[in-house]
This record gives structure tokens, sequence and C-alpha cells, in this order.
């Protein structure tokens, strides 16, 4: 009976950390204003943040310190990789929060934080970069403080999502290709890709494109559903957007992209001067904030 006893008193403690283990994720107001503040503050610190320079590796240390508020570590993961112009020296920020699960499933959630050095004027990336930056901020406080989750998550902050010259094998992307062999050399299994792109307009709408998983398509839409934003999210069958989770696709593994790639009157504000925080909303970071925790909480519980 003593032993009983005691078992019971261990298994009272399991019970409890495996039910605190299943806390879906939950996005709150709060995280929308942190998001939307991180996003200010990294325009106003780190622009502009071309990758390969010392300014991209300004911003790249200032994501590194940010990031690591929510209590995780977070790390820099610095590499080479051959661009137009020569080698250059990229560097991405990862968070990894290992699963309860040993299946060695893991779901990464991405966004770019570089400008374009190819924008013939100064661009401050304040949607493109910085919104989904500080989105992924408050996206790592949400997800730790509910977890440890079934599955592992890696929240990644890419460098060298923006060309240096145009868009080739050679040009783009850099991040996003390095992190599928990051995750090949480990022999970690991605169960599913998340790029996240210029999420926080103001005038919101959320597109995933044709090259998304299909099963993944469905899922995004039941999300925006349980999440009451049926009506922000469209699965867009004619567009094809080559952005971060294309890496994974090509690698294999089930990839989706949410974007809103209509940002200002025809796109005028994309890669422009004009993309300033002003054009950026907490509300907008609230929806996609919370149609994002909406997602992973079907991948992770089902539900
Ligand atoms: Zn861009």
């Amino acid at each position: 009976m003593v032993e009983l006893k005691r078992l019971g008193g261990v298994a009272t403690c399991v019970l409890a950390a495996w039910t605190a283990a299943a806390a879906p994720v939950v996005f709150t107001d709060d995280d929308a204003q942190s998001a939307f503040d991180a996003a200010g503050a990294f325009v106003k610190a780190c622009t502009p943040r071309h990758s390969g320079t010392l300014r991209g590796r300004l911003a790249a240390n200032w994501l590194l310190d940010r990031a690591s508020w929510c209590g995780a570590d977070a790390t820099l993961d610095s590499f080479r990789d051959k661009t137009p112009f020569g080698e250059r020296q990229f560097c991405n920020v990862m968070i990894e929060l290992p699963g309860t699960r040993t299946n060695g499933h893991w779901i990464v959630v991405m966004s770019h934080f570089d400008t374009p050095a190819t924008a013939k004027q100064p661009c401050p990336g304040a949607n493109d970069g910085a919104s989904t930056s500080g989105l992924l901020i408050a996206l790592a406080d949400a997800i730790n403080r509910t977890g440890p989750h079934p599955d592992s998550i890696a929240l990644v902050w890419t460098d060298g999502e923006e060309c240096c010259k145009a868009y080739a094998p050679d040009d783009g992307f850099h991040g996003s290709r390095h992190l599928v062999d990051y995750f090949r050399e480990r022999g970690r299994s991605v169960k599913t890709a998340i790029c996240l792109d210029m999420l926080g307009d103001k005038d919101l709408h959320i597109i995933v494109p044709a090259n998304t998983t299909t099963v993944l398509k469905k899922l995004a839409q039941q999300a925006a559903e349980k999440a009451g934003l049926k009506d922000l999210l469209k699965v867009d069958e004619s567009l094809v957007v080559t952005d971060d989770h294309s890496a994974f696709l090509s690698a294999g593994c089930p990839a989706i992209n949410f974007i809103d790639f209509d940002y200002g009157p025809g796109n005028a504000w994309w890669h422009t001067p004009a993309d300033t925080m002003d054009k950026v909303s907490k509300a907008s970071l609230l929806s996609s904030g919370r149609l994002v925790a909406a997602f992973l909480n079907i991948l992770l519980y089902g539900k």
C-alpha cells in the first residue's frame, strides 16, 4: 500500500505535467500588441537590413535578443552561401522547442527578416519582413508558455529571402534552403513547414497560394473557420508564390504559405519606401496570430 501510495503521488505529478502539456496555443490581444511593438522597434533599430551586410548581422542579433525574451533559448545559425556577387555570410535566428513525443516530428514556423537590396529606393520592410518577424516573436511566447506540445516546434527568422540581383537558384531564399539542410543533417522529419509573409497589412487579405500541400489548404480553411476568420482567408488556386516554404516543398516536406501579396493599390507599397509601420496594424497581427494558433492546434491536437 505504501508503495502504491508513493507511485500514486508520482502518477499524479506526471498526469499534471501531461495535462499542462496538452494546452492548445492561444494568441491574445496582448500578444498582438507585443508583435506590433516588436515590429515597430525592429524597423526603427534595424533598417536597412540587407542580407550579407553588417546591418543584416545587426538585425539578426537584435532578433536573437528580443526572441529570447519568451524564456526559451534563441540561437544564431550562421552559414555561407553563393550569390551572384560571390559567397556571402547569412544568419538565421532560431528557437527550438522540443515536443513531448519522441517520434522526431517537427513543425517549422518561419518569417524572413531581411530587406530587399534590389529596391530602387530604401525599403523599411515594415510589412514585408518586420511585421511577421514581430508576429513570430509573439508566437514564440504564446507557443512556449502553453508548451511543451506533442510535436517539436522550430521558430525561424530566415535571412536572405530577398534576392540581391534577381531570383535564381543561387539568389534568394538562402535561409530556408539552408534550413532544409539543417533539418536533413539532423535526421529530423518536418511534419509541416509554415511560411508567414506580409501579414501585418492594415488591409488584410490572407492568401494560401496554389503551391501549398493540398491537405494543408483544407486545414488552413478549417483553422480560419475555427478562429472566426473565414472571410479573411482565401485559397487561391490561380496564384503561385515562390517563398520560403518552396524549399521545403522541393524537399518533399508538407509546406504552406500564408501571405497577403496585395499591399497598397496594385501592390504599390511592396519593396518601396512606402512600406512603413503606418501601413501595419495590431488588429491584422491579432487576426494573423489567431489564424496561425488555430492552424497549429489542428496540427498538434487535431482540433
Ligand atoms: Zn520582399
